[in-house]
C-alpha cells in the first residue's frame, strides 16, 4: 500500500495561510458592506466604519494614531511610498539628497532607491554589515548630516532572518532629525512593533506574511514627516495614497494583526524552540551545512543554511517530492538563479550562495515535522553529494 505524502509547508516567511477568523471577518464586506467607504448613503457609510475601525485597532496595535494609519497594496508598495514619498519631500523643502540604506534590504528597497538616483538625482549610500548582514550604529551615526534625506533600513530579513536594531538606529536618526523608515514586513505579528520605542517615523507592512490576505498592506506614517503622495488621484487616505480602498482585506488585515499579537505570540517561544531544534538537526545531520544570519537575534520562526557543495533546487526539488516544502531565500528571487545580494554583502558568494536554503515555521509546524524535515534533508543531500564530488 502506498503511503500518503505529508504536506508539511515550511515556508512561512514567503507567504501564510488566511486564519479561519481572517476570512470570517473579511465576509460581510464582500457581500452586505459593500458600499464605497467615500459614499455617503447607508452601505458606504457601513463600509467607511469597517474600514475605520480597522485603521484604529491596526493604530492601537503598534501604539500610532489611526491617522498615522495609511492603507496600500502590499509591502512592496508601502516602501515605494516611504521613500518615494519622504525622499522627493524632503529633497523638495530642504535639498537634502542622500539616503542611507544597508545593502540586505529587500529588491523593493534597493529597486525603488535605484530608480530615485536615476530619475531624480539622489545619492544612495550604503550601510556595511557583518557576516552575519548586521548593520551597526556607529556607522549610521558616523554618516548621517543635515543633507540626508532618509534613512531605510529592515527590520527583520527575509533571507536570514536577522533582527537589526533598529531603536538604536531610530534614537540616532531623531538626534539628527533625519526621517527614519522601515520595512517590518517579515517582523509584523512575530517581533514587537510599537513605533515609538522603535524610533521609526514610517514603517512598511503586508498582511499576507501574518496570516492576512494577499494584495493589502500598510504604512505607517509619523504625523508631520514631509510625505507627498507617491499614488495620486482622489483624496483617499488622507491625500496620501489614492483608490478606492479594499474594504474586506483591510479588515482582514487588522483582523490578522490582532489575532497575531493578541493570541498567538504566545505560540513564537515554542517556534523559536522548534527553530533551534531544527537548526541543530541540520547542523548535525549535513554535511556542509552552516546556518546564515545571526545566530541570536533572528526572527522566531527562521532557519536559513548554505549547503557548502550543493545547489538549492534539486534539494527543494528532492524535499517537495517528499512533501516538504522550502524555498532558497526570498521568494522573490528563487528560481531566478542570480547570487543572493543579501548573502554577497555578508561575505558569502557563489558558489557557496547557490547553496542557500530557508526553513520558516508557522502555527501549524509540530515537532515530528522538523524531524521529518530534518531526516528528508540529510537522506537527500547526501544522495547528492554521493554522485557529485563536493567541490
Ligand atoms: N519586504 C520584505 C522584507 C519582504 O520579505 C517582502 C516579501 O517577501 C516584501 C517587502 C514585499 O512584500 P509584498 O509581497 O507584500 O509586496
Amino acid at each position: 500500500m502506498q503511503r500518503e505524502r505529508p504536506s508539511i509547508y515550511l515556508d512561512h516567511s514567503a507567504t501564510t495561510p488566511v486564519w479561519p477568523e481572517v476570512l470570517e471577518a473579511m465576509q460581510p464586506y464582500f457581500l452586505e458592506c459593500y458600499g464605497n467607504p467615500s459614499s455617503i448613503h447607508g452601505a458606504g457609510r457601513r463600509a467607511h466604519a469597517g474600514l475605520q475601525s480597522a485603521r484604529a485597532r491596526i493604530a492601537e496595535l503598534i501604539d500610532a494614531s489611526p491617522r498615522e494609519i495609511v492603507f496600500t497594496g502590499c509591502g512592496s508598495e508601502s516602501n515605494n511610498a516611504a521613500l518615494r514619498g519622504i525622499g522627493l519631500a524632503r529633497k523638495a523643502q530642504t535639498g537634502a539628497n542622500r539616503i542611507i540604506t544597508s545593502p540586505v534590504e529587500h529588491h523593493a528597497i534597493l529597486e525603488t532607491l535605484e530608480d530615485l538616483k536615476e530619475l531624480h538625482g539622489f545619492a544612495i549610500e550604503m550601510l556595511p554589515v557583518d557576516s552575519h548582514g548586521l548593520v551597526h550604529a556607529d556607522d549610521l551615526a558616523s554618516r548621517l548630516g543635515e543633507d540626508v534625506a532618509l534613512v531605510s533600513v529592515m527590520y527583520a530579513n527575509n533571507e536570514v532572518g536577522t533582527v537589526q536594531p533598529l531603536a538604536q538606529l531610530g534614537e540616532i536618526c531623531r538626534r539628527h532629525a533625519v526621517p527614519f523608515h522601515s520595512d517590518a514586513v517579515q517582523a509584523m505579528g512575530k517581533l514587537p512593533v510599537n513605533v515609538d520605542h522603535l524610533g521609526v517615523d514610517a514603517l512598511s507592512a503586508s498582511a499576507h506574511k501574518f496570516h492576512g490576505p494577499k494584495g493589502v498592506g500598510f504604512l505607517y506614517l509619523r504625523q508631520n514627516t514631509p510625505y507627498r503622495p507617491f499614488l495620486t488621484g482622489g483624496g483617499h487616505e488622507g491625500g496620501r495614497r489614492a483608490g478606492t480602498e479594499n474594504v474586506p482585506l483591510i479588515v482582514g488585515m487588522a483582523t490578522a494583526l490582532e489575532h497575531n499579537l493578541q493570541h498567538a505570540q504566545a505560540d513564537w517561544e515554542r517556534m523559536a524552540a522548534l527553530r533551534d531544534r531544527l537548526a541543530e538537526g541540520v547542523l548535525t545531520r549535513v554535511e556542509g551545512a552552516c546556518l546564515t544570519g545571526h545566530p541570536s537575534r533572528r526572527l522566531p520562526h527562521h532557519a536559513s543554511f548554505i549547503l557548502r557543495g550543493l545547489e538549492a533546487e534539486p534539494v527543494l526539488i528532492g524535499l517537495d517530492m517528499a512533501g516538504v516544502m522550502a524555498s532558497s531565500g526570498s521568494a522573490c528571487t528563487s528560481g531566478a538563479q542570480q547570487p543572493s545580494h543579501v548573502l554577497s554583502s555578508m561575505g558569502i558568494h557563489p558558489p557557496d550562495s547557490y547553496g542557500a536554503l530557508r526553513f520558516s515555521l508557522g502555527h501549524g509546524t509540530r515537532e515530528a515535522d522538523v524531524r521529518f524535515a530534518v531526516e528528508r534533508l540529510a537522506d537527500i543531500t547526501a544522495r547528492l553529494q554521493g554522485a557529485r564530488p563536493i567541490v
